[in-house]
């Protein structure tokens, strides 16, 4: 690990959560529901209190957060000025580094020109667009509220509005979705030439629209293994020839694009969830927020208006105690876990095996000072070169195209 690595180790991300869509989507899982406009002004306020009871904290361990990522949910469902307050609000509470990583989810359906000129004032310099295909038929199919043309229009004016480092989150394998209409999705979305691809493989969750569609045998079917794999070869390939590097199993940027909030994820970086749901990795623990709104408003909101402004936003009960302490369990966090070092180990196989560089080897030694990689997964290491699913790179190991293929089975072997 360089210096660099060292410095931004000290330092922190933050995951803020939009729990709101205007509609749900038929395959979605996600914490996400349509709310009224009362409910969703309620939420950030209880959101900026949230954010700002965490200042003592931020200014005791005097960690600089480098990254931000508003998810959802759709975050753009929300009103610029409400965004603006919630950026306000984290500038307020965390010492935000001046060349930040500041994401957005963006659904092409909520965009307009004004509200993303706000965005970008408001300090947001990455967006995240769902476009997930640009097939009409397949949108519909999704349940997503915007066409071909409202995505491709929403692109154009994020341009406009000046922002220059753009992601797109497209789906494959979707019922009744074909080679050649995958294809035809990825020639359009890179004649756009957007920074930063992001493409994912549907995964049918249970208790979704499509679970039940496809349970009462009335979805088109999926396209079989063999076709995925030849679209996941294909968007490799296709990309590829179009300047964006392979950087993590399905994620790909031009370079110097990755996103940093995610590779912090994929190689254990802190990070701080905030809004219902919302998970957190802070010094080794992981806890998460209450996923219940009512009762995540019930706890943050105070019993006077006026203390919704002013100094009082820092007197919520557990405020003063660092993350994941029992204080702060009692209030909105739940499920802390302090990570055994045979769990770090873990995560840092399974994490670090999902981006294209692999692992190094010096990288684990600093890291578990006293362990050896050889001595822990020697035997699982040599199965998998052996198999031809992993190879040695210069500094440690990565996996191969067919590890890549298979990675759900061949990661499942580094469980300690
Ligand atoms: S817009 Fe995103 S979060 Fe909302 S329902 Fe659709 S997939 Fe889920």
């Amino acid at each position: 690990m360089t210096l660099a690595d060292e410095k931004r180790r000290e330092a922190l991300s933050l995951y803020i959560h939009i729990p709101f869509c205007l509609k749900k989507c038929s395959y979605c899982d996600f914490l996400s529901a349509p709310q009224d406009e009362e409910t969703r002004e309620r939420y950030v306020r209880a959101l900026i209190r949230e954010i700002r009871s965490r200042k003592n904290w931020a200014e005791e361990t005097g960690r600089h957060v480098d990254t931000i990522f508003l998810g959802g949910g759709t975050p753009s469902v929300l009103a610029a000025d409400q965004i603006s307050r919630i950026m306000e609000a984290v500038h307020v509470s965390f010492d935000v580094g001046k060349d930040a990583e500041i994401s957005m989810e963006l659904n092409p359906g909520t965009a307009d020109q004004e509200k993303l000129r706000a965005f970008r004032q408001a300090g947001i310099n990455r967006l995240s667009m769902g476009v997930q295909s640009l097939q009409d038929q397949e949108l519909r199919l999704l349940g997503r509220i915007h066409n071909t043309g409202q995505a491709k229009e929403a692109f154009l004016m994020a341009r406009k509005a000046g922002f220059d480092n753009v992601n797109i989150d497209l789906m494959s394998a979707l019922p009744g979705q074909t080679f050649s209409s995958w294809a035809d999705t990825l020639t359009g979305i890179c004649a756009w030439e957007p920074e930063h691809i992001s493409a994912y493989s549907l995964i049918m969750e249970p208790g979704t629209e499509f679970a039940a569609l496809q349970d009462a045998g009335k979805l088109p079917s999926l396209p079989d293994e063999d076709t995925d794999r030849e679209m996941y070869r294909y968007t490799e390939d296709y990309l590829a020839g179009h300047g964006y590097r392979h950087y993590e199993i399905s994620n790909y940027a031009k370079p110097g694009r990755e996103c940093r909030h995610n590779c912090g994820y994929w190689t254990g970086h802190p990070y701080l969830g905030l809004g219902i749901g919302a998970a957190s990795y802070v010094d080794g623990a992981r806890f998460s927020n209450i996923a219940d709104l009512k009762t995540y408003l019930s706890y943050l909101e105070p019993a006077d208006e006026e203390a919704l402004s002013g100094e009082k936003m820092t007197d919520l009960p557990g405020s003063e105690s660092p993350p994941g302490s029992t204080a702060w369990l009692e209030g909105i966090c739940t499920d802390r876990h302090v990570l055994t070092e045979e769990e770090k180990i873990e995560e840092f196989m399974f994490l670090g095996l999902r981006m294209c560089g692999g692992i190094e080897k010096e990288d684990f030694e600093r890291r578990f000072p006293g362990r050896a990689l050889k001595d822990i997964y020697g035997k699982v290491i040599h199965k998998h070169l052996a198999q031809g699913v992993m190879e040695e790179t210069e500094k440690g190991f990565r996996l191969t195209k067919r590890g890549i293929d298979i990675s759900n089975y061949i990661l499942a072997d580094y469980l300690l």
